[in-house]
């Protein structure tokens, strides 16, 4: 019965109501009819497979606020998977996103949307790099970002996020006693979080496709242009970028700060989605681009949200033993006491001189 807004029916049109109010400057109103028929299906479809969504904050805001159970950084999403009862985890994110949920729940049923939602820093290294990185600098701890496969993060110490990099790298190099940390593979984070610290820090050349091709340019054209703007960016990006920004941070540091401050005007030098996300919730603020759109996100959308759910595919798989080594790395990061706030690079004190040991 086609009774309710833009011809759903009155259930469709009332269950869906708040997520529309959150959606409506993204999705114009022809594409939300077929939209929320889905978010309807998946939310069914949820329940009969006791299933939950863990969607990251690169994901549309059609899949972030209609269907997303759990949504964060992947520091948050990585712990909503060990915490959660559900017998199935969909990850709306990508396949490193996944693995870290299996490692961390392996009697769960993990599936993902599309198998080829992959990342190019998980796609930097592999875990035969970190043994040959491990010989070549023997009694050094090893923090390797979350961003990473299964078999890296098993060959790892303690991985970290951008949320608690400079606090994993300093309490691994207190753990270990040394004064300098391996730290992979983001060769960008791996600069900004030396900038932060006293430890010595070695890195790998993995970047992020979507943060590397913001420029220090591209932030003095902003200001120019929006003057009253105030610009955050996020640690995978180029040091000359966060030292121009007035904020740097991880998605949920940069969350917190826009839901605090509520700036007029803010640019977000980050994923496209992260501002059309938290838009939803503060839509006073006035978000400006630039953006860059992660290719690998992308590639889940609400249709293949629903044939996951439908179909049970594509089912994530770690082997057992690589489970039982990585999820030491992981758990080690959990353990660590969160920070009161997630961290912010504070580039006004960074520690330029810092070099940096590229492998
Ligand atoms: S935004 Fe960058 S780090 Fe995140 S999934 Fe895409 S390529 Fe990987």
């Amino acid at each position: 019965m086609a009774d309710g807004m833009f011809g759903l029916s009155e259930r469709t049109a009332r269950e869906t109501a708040p997520v529309w109010e959150k959606v409506k400057d993204h999705v114009t109103p022809i594409e939300w009819p077929s939209q929320a028929e889905l978010i309807v299906e998946i939310n069914r479809l949820k329940k009969e497979r006791d299933a939950v969504i863990l969607a990251h904050n690169y994901m549309t805001p059609e899949i972030f606020h209609g269907v997303g159970d759990y949504v964060g950084d992947s520091l948050g999403l990585a712990k909503e998977a060990a915490r959660s009862n559900a017998k199935v985890i969909v990850q709306a994110g990508v396949h490193f996103m996944a693995e870290t949920s299996k490692i961390l729940s392996p009697d769960k049923t993990v599936l993902i949307p599309d198998l080829k939602a992959g990342c190019s820093l998980a796609e930097a290294i592999t875990g035969a790099d970190v043994r040959l990185i491990k010989q070549r600098y023997p009694g050094l701890p090893v923090v390797t970002y979350v961003n990473t496969t299964a078999d890296v993060k098993a060959e790892t110490d303690i991985c970290c996020t951008s949320a608690n990099a400079v606090q994993v790298v300093e309490w691994a190099a207190k753990e270990w006693g040394v004064d300098k940390v391996i730290l992979i593979p983001d060769e960008f984070l791996a600069r900004n979080v030396a900038a932060q610290t006293n430890i010595g820090i070695i890195a790998w050349k993995g970047r992020c496709i979507v943060h590397e091709r913001f420029t220090g340019a591209d932030i003095a054209e902003m200001r120019a242009a929006y003057p009253g703007a105030e610009i955050l960016a996020h640690p995978e990006c180029p040091e000359d970028v966060l030292s121009a920004a007035d904020f740097a941070g991880s998605t949920a540091a940069m969350t917190d700060y826009v839901m605090a401050k509520k700036p007029k005007q803010v640019v977000l030098i980050t994923e496209c989605s992260m501002a059309s996300n938290i838009k939803g919730d503060v839509p006073e603020v006035n978000f400006i681009g630039p953006c860059n759109m992660c290719p690998y996100m992308k590639r889940i959308t609400l249709e293949n949200i629903r044939d996951c759910l439908l179909n049970m595919e594509y089912e994530v798989t770690v082997p057992e033993e690589m489970i039982a080594k990585a999820a030491l790395a992981v758990q080690r990061m959990i353990d660590l006491p969160p920070p009161a706030v997630p961290a912010r690079y504070d580039m006004v004190k960074a520690k330029h001189h810092v070099a940096v040991e590229l492998i």
